[in-house]
């Protein structure tokens, strides 16, 4: 199909941006990279009246390191993401889940700033973003905010953000020293969205666990931590039976949807394999015991 007519506006800055999305009172789309948009106006899903395309602004695209965060441009396609060592130094488990999301096609055209507001309940991005702690800064012509990744993903395709809101950039705070991480997915073909994917990192202090993130897509409504496991295995040392435990809990927190491709109880299944999986590289990772 083809999409419904519409006004197409190339805003040139974000001021120029916020200002069309404002006098389209509600009515118009953000254009990035239009790996999702598009389709959806191809399949007639959304009927903008108006696209505000961001590619030609200037200072959207970027990832720069500070003393404790690394900052992502909104506008930044996930292949740069894959590629950069400043990403692979940092945040190798953020490099590994890159590999995951589509073809490279898509991941050249493809922007974190655009899966993180698309938000699609199996997409690897939004997981990364609750997993590392990330902060969006966003802005309309009212101004700038903040939203913390816990709060901007409230349902499926639903993010905390207004038709006039424009994702600038995303803050991702660095890990302690010596953090160990792990990636598990599991997707029915390479570039598949993920049946289900867990991301996790670890630190240890005096031999225990000081410090555990885990993270799921593919499993509920939208991308979550698994917070009663994360406090099940903080201060202790991870052992097969905490693993064990680990896993039930990850499993118990879950609501995963039946489709044509997988079934609630074989992906509820899957998370829990993937988060023992992801659990274990971590700890190794972290005990300097695996690259
Ligand atoms: C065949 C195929 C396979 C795919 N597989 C995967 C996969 O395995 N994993 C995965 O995670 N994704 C997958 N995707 C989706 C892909 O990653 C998209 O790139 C991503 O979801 C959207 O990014 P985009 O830049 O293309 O956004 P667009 O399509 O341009 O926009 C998506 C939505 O976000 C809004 N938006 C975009 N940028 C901003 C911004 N800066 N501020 C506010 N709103 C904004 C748009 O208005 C729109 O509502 C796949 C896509 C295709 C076509």
């Amino acid at each position: 199909m083809k999409p419904a007519a519409f006004d197409y506006v190339v805003a040139e800055s974000i001021d120029a941006a916020v200002a069309a999305l404002a006098a389209a009172d509600g009515e118009a789309k953000v254009l990035a990279g239009g790996q999702s948009l598009v389709p959806m106006l191809n399949f007639r899903l959304l009927r903008p009246s108006v696209l505000v395309d961001i590619n030609r602004i200037p200072g959207l695209a970027f990832i720069e390191e500070e003393a404790d965060a690394i900052i992502v441009g909104a506008l930044t396609r996930h292949h740069r993401l894959e590629m950069s060592p400043v990403i692979a130094l940092h945040f190798p488990v953020l490099t590994e889940a890159m590999r995951h999301l589509a073809h490279l096609a898509i991941r050249n055209r493809g922007t974190i700033g655009g899966s993180l507001s698309h938000a699609d309940p199996a997409a690897e991005l939004p997981m990364l973003a609750l997993l590392l702690d990330a902060t969006l800064h966003v802005v309309s012509a009212n101004g700038p905010r903040v939203v913390t990744a816990q709060d901007f993903f409230i349902g499926p395709l639903t993010v905390d953000l207004a038709p006039d809101e424009i994702v600038t950039r995303i803050v991702l705070p660095k890990l302690p020293p010596a953090t160990g991480w792990g990636f598990a997915e599991v997707a029915r073909r390479s570039g598949d969205f993920a049946l289900a994917a867990v991301a996790g990192t670890l630190s240890l202090r005096d031999g225990a666990i000081a410090e555990v993130r885990i993270a799921m897509t593919g499993v509920d409504e939208t991308a979550k931590r698994a917070s009663d496991a994360e406090m099940l295995l903080a201060g202790r040392a991870l052992t097969p039976d905490l693993i064990a435990a680990a896993v039930a809990s990850v499993r118990a927190s879950v609501n995963p949807p039946s489709d044509l491709h997988a079934s609630a109880d074989y992906r509820r299944h899957l998370v829990g394999v993937l988060a023992g999986r992801a659990l274990a590289d971590a700890w190794r990772r972290a005990r300097g015991d695996m690259p």
